[in-house]
């Protein structure tokens, strides 16, 4: 199975007077819902647009019927069908580029904040680009408030978030106002909070439901930094942690489990454990095989049911550590059957699949399953459960 196709190229635009470039839109179901604002756009999966008000924008999937009427009519392939109401959609009408930035029926919603980083990790699934990318926050800043307000979760994703971090803690607040039922989860890689203005920026957001995810590969500094492929980094990201903790602050430790971390994850589990007792998560992640993980395959590639019995130990340690811990993107049939209650579903659905021989299974339901994206690999431990 392939991802769902969140971005591409529209089949048609048709404008009849000046509108902006950069649009972002609102899908909205006409039968049951009038566009109440510019960004409203009527979605038409088939047949005729019937209105009696002509709409400023509509998209149209599919095929646009002759004679539908609206300012801005945006036609976009059979591959877009999965879009709905409430829908939000970001296109560029002098290039054509369309990117569904948020569904409504998804749980796993996220925004791209920048493709910028300071780290070049090994294993990076979004390979980081040195561009001036700052329209992508001003985005996100207009999409914010046309979100459905009963949404429980939104992600929030780099490159580096925190190389600009006065703008998005700005959009946090933007966040924290226009959906304060709704909460949020930054990945960074921690090391904007070595400094005390930014850690006291985020904590002052005082959002209710705000948590950041930072990642530590190893217990060994240099193994870290060998990871992220940035000298003193581990330091620094140590430090921002406890200056996160020291002001309140929920943080998610996550690990990327490859061939140069997994051998280490009991020593690593030990040490979050003797030194971070008070993170709020820790997360054991299996790798997504993808963007620098292909390039960097021979250095990364680990089948997880060569390091089961490792990993059962770690997320004991921290388990008795008092310490959360989940393990997330791993199959159940590669893992240990001690570790069951700790894998989460944990994959994005729009690259979340299953093999065919997972059609049996007892587990899938419950079960992680695979990333669709990149080049796929699997443990030789794949098979069908007939209990769970
Ligand atoms: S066979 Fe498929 S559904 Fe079953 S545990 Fe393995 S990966 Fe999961």
């Amino acid at each position: 199975m392939k991802p769902l196709v969140l971005g591409g190229k529209v089949k048609a635009v048709e404008i009849d007077n000046d509108v902006h470039n950069h649009q972002v839109l609102r899908l909205i179901d006409a039968s049951v819902e009038q566009p109440s604002g510019p960004n409203d756009a009527v979605l038409v999966k088939e047949g005729r647009l019937k209105l009696w008000v002509p709409p400023s924008a509509a998209v149209f999937v599919g095929e646009r019927p002759e004679g539908t009427p609206a300012p801005l009519a945006i036609t976009l392939g059979e591959e877009f069908s999965y879009l709905g109401p409430g829908d939000i959609l970001g296109v560029h009408l002098d290039t054509g580029k369309v990117r569904t930035l948020y569904r409504r029926s998804s749980r796993h919603n996220g925004f791209l904040l920048t493709e910028r980083c300071n780290h070049y990790c090994v294993m990076c699934s979004q390979p980081p680009k040195n561009v001036n990318d700052g329209w992508l926050l001003d985005e996100i800043a207009r999409v914010i408030p046309l979100i459905d307000f009963e949404t429980s979760y939104l992600g929030f994703t780099g490159g580096e978030p925190l190389l600009e971090w006065q703008r998005v803690v700005e959009l946090l607040r933007l966040t924290r106002d226009m959906l304060p039922n709704t909460a949020v989860h930054l990945l960074t890689n921690g090391r904007g909070f070595v400094n005390a203005e930014v850690t006291d920026a985020w904590a002052s957001i005082q959002h209710p439901n705000l948590s950041v995810g930072i990642p530590i590969y190893s217990a060994v500094d240099a193994i870290h930094d060998y990871v992220v492929q940035a000298l003193g980094a581990f330091d620094e990201t140590v430090l921002g942690i406890l200056r996160l903790k020291e002001l309140g602050q929920r943080v998610e430790v996550r690990v990327v489990l490859h061939a140069v971390t997994a051998p280490r994850i009991v020593e690593t589990a030990q040490w979050l454990a003797r030194n971070l007792p008070f993170v709020d998560h820790v997360a054991l992640m299996g790798l997504e095989n993808t963007g620098f993980a292909i390039a960097n395959d021979r250095l990364l590639w680990i089948d997880p049911l060569d390091f089961q019995e490792e990993l059962a130990l770690a997320v004991d340690i921290l388990d008795v550590a008092r310490v959360p811990v989940s393990v997330y993107n791993l199959p159940f049939c590669v893992l240990d059957q001690k570790v069951w209650p700790f894998a989460r579903q944990s994959i994005s659905d729009w690259k979340n699949t299953y093999l065919p021989q997972c059609a049996g299974c007892a587990a899938k339901t419950n079960c992680a399953g695979f990333f669709s994206t990149g080049r796929p690999k699997q443990s030789r431990a794949i098979e069908p459960l007939h209990t769970f």
